[in-house]
């Protein structure tokens, strides 16, 4: 007796000892008996309890419902689950909730008996966590720039956006070396930047480059990069955004200022002509003729107007190549067609009288056929227009072809007043005059001739004929 007293105690004492909240209900829903910690979980005192039905003291959803525990602890199902019980006045509490059959001497199920225990806390943490998860989640895959952390230069995170910019998916990305993705122009630069960066080096936190996307476009990003500490280790977390279209907008209203700035050169040009080239043989042709009205003598007088003819030519020489050369100016590129070089440059000896001086042809029988615009027949006029206008009469002038692989040269060889080392650059800048006295030109010939052998991605340039005089050679490309 002794003894059963001992154990029954014993037994009492780990029923209250227990950190959950224990009780016994009969098939009747009646509450047997409770301990202190089911008191505390509920609300109810012990005392209250006992007798009590136990959806009266700890209700939950499932009572009076098919679902009700102790209908199906009854039936033999031993349950466990986290459910939210109505604790009084206090509102809902979640409880982590076991219930097994309560078997009487003969085996027979008699009730049940339950344990509680109390996991609110958790489960608010639990919602919490979901929330934030569900922010952050919200905060990075719905966020207009591209997010990404890269630790021992590998990503390890990159957000949808990030994907979007680049065209990878996330699998493809995660692992991948950040420097994969960075056009070659930048590629050494940023691998260093980044690398250094993830040591905690100083480098630029914001700057611009440009990427490559998975189907080979590029663009251009900017970034702003941190290091930060990533699972104990440090790591780098960047954010980029695509900055393509500012960039593109950037390089039209460039292209514009360069147009405008192009344009008001080119009003120069005409002002500069106006005012110095125009100016002279207008008061030649002025004066002259208003001394041809006294001038008796006729053969005075021819000459008279000779001079005022040639003058009013050179008027008409400068605006119309001041025009060509405004047209050229403002010109990116030109139509080309194929061109039979040697017709042409045989036309254009053909245009001068072989009067006063010997033009010799030093073409191929071989036709060649560029990639040209016909327009080029300025350069070679300009070119023997030259040799003419600065070497002695009765000289040679020499224009020659030669076809080479991708190219074809084309000389116009004098026997003129040669073109000093110092000069040989400048003269093909408009204006570049070496004796202002006496000129015979525009001063704008080469500068022409410069620009459509530029349209046409070839190059011209001066060299010194032996003994005396120069040598201007011209190169194209066959094929544009
Ligand atoms: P322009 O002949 O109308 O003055 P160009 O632009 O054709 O203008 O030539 C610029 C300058 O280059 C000339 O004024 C002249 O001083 C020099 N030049 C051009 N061609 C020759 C040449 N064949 N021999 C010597 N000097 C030349």
């Amino acid at each position: 007796m002794k003894k059963r007293n001992l154990k029954r105690k014993l037994l009492l004492e780990i029923f209250e000892a227990t950190g959950d909240g224990i009780r016994a209900v009969d098939k009747d829903f009646n509450i047997i008996i409770a301990n202190s910690k089911m008191a505390e979980i509920c609300g109810v005192p012990v005392e209250k309890q006992i007798g009590a039905k136990c959806f009266e003291v700890f209700p939950s959803d499932a009572c009076g419902t098919d679902s009700c525990t102790l209908k199906r602890v009854l039936s033999g199902e031993s349950i466990m689950y986290e459910e939210k019980l109505r604790k009084g006045r206090k509102g809902d509490i979640w409880t982590s909730h076991v219930a097994t059959p309560l078997t009487n001497s003969e085996g027979k199920i008699v009730g049940m008996i339950e344990s509680f225990r109390d996991i609110t806390e958790r489960k608010l943490i639990e919602q919490k966590l979901r929330e934030s998860e569900k922010k952050y989640r919200i905060l990075t895959e719905k966020s207009l720039t591209g997010i990404y952390i890269f630790q021992n230069g590998k990503f390890i995170f990159v957000n949808q956006k990030f994907c979007d910019i680049f065209g990878y998916k996330k699998e493809e990305l995660l692992g991948m070396k950040f420097w994969k993705l960075i056009h070659p122009e930048y590629r050494e630069v940023v691998k260093e930047r980044g690398l250094k960066r993830e040591r905690g080096e100083k480098v630029p936190e914001q700057y611009e480059m440009k990427i490559i996307t998975k189907d080979g476009k590029v663009k251009w990003v900017e970034i702003r990069a941190t290091q930060i500490i990533y699972e104990g280790k440090p790591a780098v977390l960047g954010n980029l955004i695509d900055i393509t279209e500012e960039k593109e907008a950037e390089r039209v209203l460039r292209e514009y200022a360069e147009e405008l700035e192009k344009t008001n050169e080119l009003k120069d040009i005409f002002i500069d002509i106006l005012r110095h080239d125009l100016i002279n043989p207008i008061s030649v042709i002025e004066g002259l003729s208003k001394l041809a009205f006294q001038e008796k003598s006729v053969k005075k007088l021819r000459r008279d107007l000779m001079i005022i003819a040639r003058n009013a030519e050179k008027i008409r020489n400068l605006i119309e190549n001041a025009a060509l050369l405004g047209k050229l100016e403002s010109k990116k590129e030109l139509e080309f067609t194929q061109v039979n070089i040697n017709d042409l440059i045989m036309e254009v000896i053909n245009d001068f009288p072989q009067c006063e001086h010997k033009i010799k042809a030093n073409i191929p029988k071989k036709e060649i056929i560029i990639e040209a615009n016909p327009i080029i027949k300025e350069i070679f006029s300009n070119l023997i227009s030259n040799a003419i206008k600065y070497s002695p009469e009765n000289s040679t002038i020499e224009i020659g072809l030669e076809e080479k692989e991708i190219s074809i040269l084309i000389y116009v060889k004098d026997q003129g007043i040669g073109i000093p080392d110092k000069y040989k650059k400048d003269i093909f800048q408009r204006f570049t005059r070496l004796k202002k006295e006496g000129v015979k030109g525009s001063g704008l010939g080469l500068a022409i001739v410069k620009r459509l052998v530029e349209l046409h991605n070839g190059r011209v340039w001066v060299e010194d004929n032996k003994p005396r005089g120069s040598i201007f050679y011209v190169e194209l490309p066959k094929n544009q």
